[in-house]
């Protein structure tokens, strides 16, 4: 048994076989090929045989693929490695049967052995050059020996905890999510997209935990602690057993909050707040309604965009808005134009920035890049507001002559619309995210053009404190609860009051009961998170009084360093909900 620990993402208790994404491209046959009690000389002479079998074929297929490209072709460079290694260099074949002998299939023990090799070969950067060989070799073994009947991620026919080096969102939109229970990644922080993502998939996952992929090969029990962000491989008796009864109880809680699904998140001293849902895709609507979602807060269309369609079309945008309008029936929905780049989809233009999330990304991209994209996006968005109450968000503002801009191409949007007789709302409110540094010092120049702030903390606290959100190395220094941001969000919610526009926040933040009590105290009334956590915070909500939350603001302003705001804030809301800090 072993036990890694990351960054959690999203509850949940989840206990089942490895799927490692990267190198196996597809699910070794596990833990139910493993013998009973590790030994059986019969069984493990079949998977030997099997196993030489496998690399006579192997060796045949490179062995043909030589003689068609010829001896001093570049790829016949890495068949040869790829002969050396079946040749039994460096005891390839010593170490796979002695895995085998101790009771595991063939596929595990290529895998395996493989892992170590990948292991070795990233020790160094001379030999680290060789990883993608030796991971083409391990697929050439495996796809002999698993032959046809080989399962892809797309149509698994077991439950899996997926196990990957990094996903992209695009890949995590991919998974069956029938089949894959839950996630755990090397790589990423919780503001990652591919974290948010999981969040509105209510997907229990794991990021940030550097190195499960060197040591989980796929096929092994693995339990996904997703509250305490730990990743249990080959767990003894007793912690199965600790955590079967765990599940249990995670499911007997999120009944718990099903109850509260109708009733209003208001404190026990009569503040009523509205609870939104942020998501990626219209269909996440359903989902969000039914967890008690008073509309949409934030609906990132940037998820539009994908290898498959980089570039969509004015009638593609809005087939998907009038399908959430739809889906919203009657509610607000604040559609956010594009916020392309960085960790989201990168279109072709930009691709290769050394500092993307200083680069052109986001508002930039329209502006500067493509006008024509913005543009496109600007008329689905009003032709939309024919039908709905729809809203525009611009991302990533940071300064007052590019809300103007923008502002201005609205304009243009309209006046095209209007020339060609197509409907929309004239007056549709147009807000800002305030989710750069500059724009939240100057929230009160920008509070004058904007019909309403949305506060976006992910990006906030990545700038404020210089921390990329996506890399794993210093998501210790990624810290939300920052003196500094919050000096930020104080602000921006004043100058929004003083010019009398709605504020609400829509960064993970917002999902964070240890933050609830900081964001009511400050003024906000409404929260926008991922659906799945909507009940948890409506129950956090109902369970305080907003004096309580003024008070406890009140002494967080008085704090200077971030580890005493964490103390601080962690035990208030632990006393407050015991049960969900366990
Ligand atoms: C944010 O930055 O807080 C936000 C909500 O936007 P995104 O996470 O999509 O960058
Ligand atoms: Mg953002």
């Amino acid at each position: 048994m072993r036990t890694l620990s990351g960054i959690p993402v999203v509850d949940g208790v989840v206990i089942a076989e490895a799927l490692v994404l990267e190198a196996e491209k597809y699910r070794l046959p596990g833990t139910q090929s493993f013998m009973a009690d590790g030994q059986d000389p019969e069984l493990s002479k079949k998977e030997r045989a099997r196993y030489r079998e496998a690399v006579q074929a192997a060796k045949d297929e490179i062995a043909a693929q030589i003689v068609k490209r010829g001896p001093t072709h570049p790829a016949s460079m890495i068949l040869n490695f790829h002969q050396n290694m079946l040749e039994d260099e460096g005891g390839f074949h010593e170490h796979v049967d002695a895995y085998i002998e101790s009771g595991r299939s063939a596929e595990h023990a290529v895998a395996r052995r493989v892992n170590f090799y990948r292991r070795k070969f990233r020790e160094s950067s001379y030999t680290a050059r060789l990883v993608p060989d030796i991971d083409d070799l391990e697929t050439t073994l495996l796809r002999h020996l698993i032959g046809e009947e080989r399962e892809t991620v797309g149509d698994l026919t077991v439950p899996v905890v997926v196990i990957a080096r990094d996903l992209t969102p695009q890949q995590t939109l991919t998974l069956d999510l029938k089949m894959v229970l839950g996630f755990a990644t090397d790589e990423g922080g919780k503001t990652s997209h591919t974290a948010i993502l999981a969040q509105s998939l209510d997907l229990p996952a794991i990021v940030g935990l550097g190195r499960v992929t060197d040591i989980v090969t796929g096929g092994e029990l693995v339990i996904l602690d997703g509250r305490a962000g730990k990743v249990i491989i080959d767990p003894d008796e007793a912690t199965l057993a600790r955590y079967k009864e765990r599940q249990k109880k995670f499911e007997a809680q999120k009944l718990g909050l099903e109850e509260l699904k109708a009733l209003p998140a208001e404190t026990l001293d009569g503040h009523r707040l509205t609870l939104l849902a942020n998501i990626a895709q219209p269909e996440e609507i359903e989902v969000a309604i039914k967890a008690g979602a008073e509309g949409i807060g934030l609906y990132r269309t940037e998820f539009l965009y994908s290898d498959e369609n980089p570039d969509p079309s004015e009638e593609f945008h809005l087939k998907e808005y009038n399908r959430a309008i739809d889906l919203v029936g009657g509610r607000p929905l604040v559609i956010r134009t594009l916020d392309l780049g960085a960790d989201k989809f990168v279109p072709a233009g930009i691709s290769g920035e050394n500092n993307p999330f200083l680069g052109c990304r986001s508002i930039r991209y329209c502006l500067m890049e493509r006008e024509d994209v913005f543009l496109r996006q600007l008329r689905a968005i009003l032709r939309a507001s024919s039908s709905g109450d729809v809203r525009i968000m611009l991302p990533m503002i940071s300064s007052l002559e590019e809300l103007v801009r923008a502002k201005a191409m609205i304009e243009d949007a309209k006046r095209e619309l209007r020339a060609e007789g197509i409907p929309y709302r004239e007056d549709i409110p147009i807000g800002i995210m305030i989710e750069v540094p500059s724009a939240a010092i100057m929230a009160d120049a920008l509070a004058q053009h904007a019909d309403f702030f949305s506060i976006g903390t992910n990006d906030l606290v990545q700038y404020v404190v210089a921390v990329d959100r996506t890399n794993q190395k210093v998501q210790e220094l990624y810290e939300p609860a920052h003196p500094a941001v919050f000096r930020l969000l104080l602000t921006t919610i004043e100058a929004a009051r003083r010019a009398k526009i709605p504020v609400s926040i829509c960064g993970e933040l917002s999902g964070d009961p240890m933050f609830t009590l900081p964001l009511i105290g400050l003024g906000l009334r409404d929260l926008s998170m991922a659906p799945s956590l909507i009940p948890r915070i409506k129950r956090f909500i109902r369970s305080i009084t907003a004096i309580e939350a003024g008070r406890d603001m009140d002494q967080v302003l008085t704090h200077s360093s971030s580890t005493r705001n964490r103390e601080y804030l962690g035990r208030r809301a632990r006393d407050l909900d015991p049960e969900f800090f366990d």
